[in-house]
C-alpha cells in the first residue's frame, strides 16, 4: 500500500512537473540536432529537425529568419559557421511570428551576431516583452528582444542584392509574417515563400478576448497565402513542406525538389481543414 501511494505521489510530481513545463516533449523532439543544407540559389536550411531557420547569402552579409528555440541557438550557430559563415556576418534578422519556437533563440542570435532585427507592427510587443497574452503558448515567455525596424503588408527589404517583400499572414499569431523572394538557379527565376505558420496551435478562435479578429485573420490569411505566385514553399516546421525528405533527395543533375507550385496549395488545403474542424469543435463546445 505504501508503494502504492508513493508511486502515486510520484506520478502526481511527475504530471505537475509535466504541466509546468508545457511543450516540453515538443521541445526536445523539435530541437534534435539536423545538419545544415542548401536549398537554392543563394538559401540555406540552418535550423533544427523540428524547427526552419533560413539563412539568406547576399553580397554585404546574411540575413537570417528566424533563431528557433533559446536552446537551439547553440546548434544553430554551429550550423551556420559549417557553413562558413561567421556570426557577425548576420546584418538581418527576421522574425516569422512571436512565439517561443521561432523567436526564443532571437535575443541570443541578435546579441551574438549584432543584427538589425525586423518584425511586424503587431508582434513587436510580443518579442519585446517576450510574453504572448492568450493560448498556451502564454505559457512559455522568452527572453525579450528589441525590435529596429517595423515591417508593413508590401514592405520590401533590399540588401546586398537581395530583396525581400514582407506580407502579413495573421492569425497564427496578430503578425504573422510571410516573406516572398525571387532566386536564380541555373538560369531560371523561382520565387521563394517563407511562409508563416497556419496552425490554431491550441489558440481560443472563439471567445478569444484577447485576439477578437484571430478567425477573420486566419480567413483572409487562407486567401491570401493561396494567391502568392511561388513555386518553392519553405515553412517555419520542416514537416509542413517535407523540407528534410526534399534535402535527401536533392541529386545533382535532377530538378531541384524545392521546387514544387503544388505545395502551397496542399500546405494552405490542410491548414484550412484543420482550422475548421478545430472551429467547429470549439464551437460545439457548451
Ligand atoms: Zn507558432
Amino acid at each position: 500500500m505504501k508503494s502504492a501511494i508513493a508511486a502515486l505521489a510520484a506520478l502526481a510530481f511527475i504530471t505537475a512537473a509535466k504541466a509546468e513545463q508545457p511543450y516540453a516533449q515538443d521541445r526536445i523532439v523539435w530541437n534534435k540536432p539536423t545538419a545544415p543544407f542548401h536549398i537554392i540559389g543563394n538559401v540555406y536550411y540552418v535550423g533544427t529537425a523540428g524547427i526552419s531557420v533560413y539563412l539568406i547569402e547576399t553580397r554585404k552579409g546574411v540575413i537570417l529568419i528566424d533563431a528557433a528555440l533559446p536552446e537551439s541557438v547553440p546548434h544553430v550557430e554551429r550550423n551556420i559557421k559549417a557553413l562558413g559563415f561567421d556570426l557577425k556576418d548576420i546584418k538581418i534578422i527576421l522574425a516569422g511570428h512571436a512565439h517561443f519556437d521561432h523567436a526564443g533563440g532571437l535575443a541570443a542570435v541578435k546579441r551574438d551576431s549584432g543584427a538589425r532585427l525586423f518584425a511586424s507592427q503587431a508582434d513587436k510587443p510580443v518579442l519585446e516583452t517576450g510574453q504572448i497574452d492568450y493560448g498556451p503558448c502564454k505559457d512559455v515567455p522568452f527572453d525579450p528582444v528589441k525590435v529596429d525596424q517595423v515591417v508593413k503588408n508590401g514592405d520590401k527589404i533590399s540588401f546586398g542584392g537581395v530583396t525581400l517583400t514582407a506580407y502579413l499572414t495573421p492569425g497564427h499569431t496578430r503578425g504573422c509574417t510571410s516573406w516572398t523572394m525571387p532566386v536564380v538557379e541555373n538560369g531560371q527565376k523561382h520565387t521563394i515563400l517563407f511562409a508563416c505558420s497556419l496552425t490554431v496551435g491550441g489558440a481560443p478562435l472563439v471567445g478569444n478576448t484577447a485576439y477578437p479578429r484571430i478567425i477573420d485573420d486566419f480567413r483572409h490569411s487562407f486567401s491570401r497565402m493561396r494567391a502568392f505566385d511561388t513555386d518553392i514553399l519553405l515553412t517555419q516546421h520542416p514537416y509542413n513542406a517535407d523540407e528534410l525528405g526534399k534535402a535527401s533527395r536533392v541529386k545533382a543533375g535532377a530538378p531541384n525538389p524545392f521546387v514544387n507550385r503544388d505545395d502551397l496549395g496542399r500546405y494552405v488545403d490542410a491548414a484550412e481543414r484543420d482550422f475548421d474542424a478545430e472551429l467547429a469543435r470549439q464551437s460545439a463546445k457548451p
